[in-house]
């Protein structure tokens, strides 16, 4: 059996920044697909959205105490900076967000060129992980015997791409709690009284989304299975159960001038005129003359600035950014990253019970972690 000082298992993005810090030791990249960094390929529409002008603990869910920690080390400017100086500028898009210029292969290049000289093996997809005065890691094709251990595993969002729930077999085995995991960052089913949005698929408008304490504005898009857009994504990070209520009017208000429109409701109204039908006919109400509603309809129609209901469900871990939960990290040494529970064993990335919101807070989280590593 081949023995080695560290091995790191997982050549996703915090595996192979973590990875590339230690490469003069004898360390071991092991990943289970054929090739790595598989799930940043895909991310952001294949252009990656690494980071975000603006961070704070507020876009996480996760404790805050450990979360700021870990980003005060590594902020959002230093990342900016590392990748500047290995020769990848990120561009701003769509506000407030940093994405590679061309496309996702430029930051897996520059990842991948960290790590070069190191050993690299995939199609190695472990399956188990025991200690004696080493760890022994056993993967569908040997197994191998190393001091340290760093599990970069991440989540269980697209198993299509390789995801597995490994991390959190293995932090189990050696003790830790692992907070409820669940599909978040994804689209939201609906409830047979809100069928009458499936026809509207396709359709996308800006709305403000409320559920909890949390407020939400952003575009919500209409899809064939529910909802979603990066409104009703936002909002599966925070909603669990109950009720969800959106605004789809956030630029508009109902008061007595416009009850007194001669003009149709379809026309007056900043909404698809698809939407408004479809909204209209759930309520019914006809789309007339404002002036000729009555109080009721009236009340009806405002309906759209507050529109309460419960989500059905989510699409699932097929169709999710990410695993909202994970490994406690109360149970993490915020200073090392290192198990409370294992000596020599230690977690990185989405595994952890913190995840961000929409617009690059998990490869800031998940590079973050990376950073923080001390073997
Ligand atoms: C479609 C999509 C788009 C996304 N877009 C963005 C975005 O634009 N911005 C953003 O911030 N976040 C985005 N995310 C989330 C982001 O990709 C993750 O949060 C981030 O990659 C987590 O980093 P990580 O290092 O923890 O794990 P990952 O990057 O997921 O890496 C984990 C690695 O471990 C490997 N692995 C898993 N199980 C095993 C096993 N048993 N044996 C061996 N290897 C294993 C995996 O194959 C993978 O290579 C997106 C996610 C998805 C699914």
């Amino acid at each position: 059996m081949k023995r080695y000082d560290t091995i790191v298992i997982g050549a996703g993005a915090s595996g192979l920044m973590a990875t590339g810090r230690y490469r003069d030791r004898n360390i071991l990249l092991l990943e289970g697909n054929d090739k790595p960094a598989e799930k940043i390929k895909i991310s952001g529409g294949g252009k990656c959205n690494i980071t975000n002008q603006k961070v704070s603990v507020q876009n996480y869910l996760g404790d805050p105490a450990f979360v700021g920690n870990i980003l005060e080390g590594f902020t959002q400017h230093d990342l900016l900076r590392w990748f500047q100086k290995r020769g990848l500028a990120p561009v701003l898009r769509k506000g407030t967000q940093y994405f590679c210029p061309k496309s996702a292969d430029e930051l897996i290049g520059v990842l991948l060129h960290e790590v070069k000289g190191v050993s690299l093996l995939t199609g190695q997809r472990v399956v188990d992980v025991t200690k004696e005065d080493r760890f022994i890691v056993t993967t569908n094709r040997g197994k191998f015997s190393t001091e340290k251990l760093v599990v970069a595993t991440g989540g269980m969002s697209f198993p299509k791409i390789g995801a597995s729930a490994i991390a959190f077999q293995i932090a189990e085995k050696f003790g830790h709690t692992i907070r409820t995991t669940r599909p978040a960052l994804v689209g939201l089913t609906l409830q047979k009284e809100q069928f009458w949005m499936k026809p509207l698929s396709g359709i996308s408008l800006p709305v403000v989304v409320e559920t909890g304490t949390k407020k939400i504005a952003g575009d919500m898009l209409f899809a064939h299975r529910g909802i979603s857009g990066p409104a009703i994504l936002n909002t599966s990070l925070y909603w669990q159960k109950g009720q969800i209520t959106i605004d789809f009017l956030p630029r508009f208000r109902f008061d007595k001038k416009c009850f007194m429109h001669k003009k149709q409701i379809s026309t007056v109204l900043p909404l698809p005129k698809r939407f408004i039908k479809a909204f209209l006919e759930s309520i019914a109400v006809a789309d007339k003359p404002l002036q000729n509603l009555t109080e009721e309809e009236q009340q009806k129609l405002m309906q759209l600035k507050s529109y309460t209901f419960a989500s059905a469900g989510n699409f699932g871990y097929t169709k999710a950014e990410v695993t909202a939960g994970g490994i406690a990290t109360d149970e993490i040494d915020p200073e090392t990253m290192m198990s409370r529970k294992c000596e020599g064993l230690y977690f990185l990335g989405e595994a952890l019970d913190v995840t961000g919101e929409l617009g690059g807070y998990n490869f800031q989280w998940a590079f973050a972690t990376a950073q923080r590593l001390r073997l």
